[in-house]
């Protein structure tokens, strides 16, 4: 018998979203039996077809309505239960994307199912059940959860997968017509805010060396350093929790639990205590190099260079040296 899976395909200015590509890659080679379906909600399919071409999913749902083009939650909500309620997929995914985090528990509100939040892993057993696995009590267990009711629902982390294209391009499009309630999409309709603090412009998470920066800084100004230093090596630069906490950096560059898992040849951390929820972040990087100033700061026992040193000093002293 063969099994739906139908993954949420998130797109941000007509660009799909890293995340959905590494949950269709995952389920499609994970997923032996199932037939691995694609859902995008668009204003306009034509502008970014091209990019499911070997994709690898088997048949793609196209929701496409003008009144659709911005991420409205209470709308998105509505048209996407609809398909799910139609289709009757065995398996739900999406990213844990900040859009992801705020649809899926409303959807699965909505269809009175459960959810399992920011995943980690994703298996089937042999009845084609859901294996979520997600990392709990602050990090320190991870979990594997199987819900009871249908379709089993899952958002999954950025980073947990990694994308991959397929040889096969036999995707079939398909065009589902909801109905539109027009009450939803007057809610939610928030301004985004332009912020002040630097927001990273391509992906970095793919980066071979990346400079990170916590608490041990000092201040704002200081965590300017591991901009400017990343910039002179060619590395991408990162944050812990507590600097993105104190607006020193974008949440966008956090690494750990609830940020970005990083796999990069070199990860440098400057004055990060190296917390288990930051740590779960960089399991797969390859060298870490930290340089805090306490010898028995839980990073310095993991990395492959511990240097006790002040973050801050050395920064400068590479900074100059680099410049000249
Ligand atoms: C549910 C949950 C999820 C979380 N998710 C994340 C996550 O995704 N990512 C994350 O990072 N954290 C996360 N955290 C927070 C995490 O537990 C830590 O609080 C956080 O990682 C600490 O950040 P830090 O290392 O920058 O700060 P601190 O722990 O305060 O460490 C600062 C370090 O700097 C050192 N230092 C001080 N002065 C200097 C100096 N001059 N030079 C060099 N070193 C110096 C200190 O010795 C210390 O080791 C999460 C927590 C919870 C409960």
């Amino acid at each position: 018998m063969k099994f739906n899976t139908l993954v949420y395909i998130e797109t941000n200015n007509n660009t799909i979203e890293k995340v959905s590509k590494e949950i269709i890659a995952h389920a499609r080679q994970c997923f032996k039996d199932n037939e691995i379906c694609g859902v995008v909600v668009t204003d306009e399919i034509t502008t970014i077809l091209e990019q499911f071409k070997n994709a690898g999913l088997d048949k793609l749902f196209v929701i496409q309505n003008p009144l659709l083009k911005k991420f409205n939650v209470s709308a998105y909500c509505d048209v996407l239960s609809q398909l799910i309620n139609d289709i009757k997929p065995s398996v739900f995914l999406m990213g844990a994307t900040a859009n992801g985090r705020e649809l899926a528990p409303r959807i699965a509100s909505k269809l009175e199912i459960g959810l399992t939040a920011d995943c980690t892993d994703l298996q089937l057993d042999e009845n084609s059940n859901l294996l979520a696995t997600r990392p709990t009590y602050g990090g320190k267990m991870m979990a594997t959860i199987i819900s009871k009711t249908t379709p089993n629902f899952a958002t999954v982390r950025q980073g947990a997968f990694k994308h991959k294209q397929f040889d096969v391009n036999n995707t079939e499009v398909c065009f589902y017509t909801p109905e539109m309630s027009c009450l939803n999409l007057f809610l939610s309709q928030l301004e985004v805010l332009k912020t002040e603090i630097k927001e990273p412009k391509e992906d970095w998470t793919e980066s071979e060396i990346i400079v990170a920066g916590g608490l041990g800084l000092k201040s704002k100004e200081n965590f300017g350093l591991i901009y400017k230093f990343s910039d002179l090596i060619g590395a991408k630069p990162a944050a812990s929790r507590a600097a993105v906490e104190l607006g020193w950096a974008s949440h966008d560059i956090q690494v750990g639990q609830t940020g970005k898992s990083v796999a990069p040849k070199l990860y440098i951390a400057l004055g990060i205590s190296g917390a288990l929820q930051h740590i779960s972040g960089i399991n797969n990087a390859q060298k870490i190099v930290a340089i805090n100033t306490d010898n028995n700061a839980p990073i310095m026992n993991i990395a492959d260079f511990a240097i006790q040193s002040d973050a801050v000093d050395v920064l400068n002293n590479l900074i100059n040296k680099l410049s000249n």
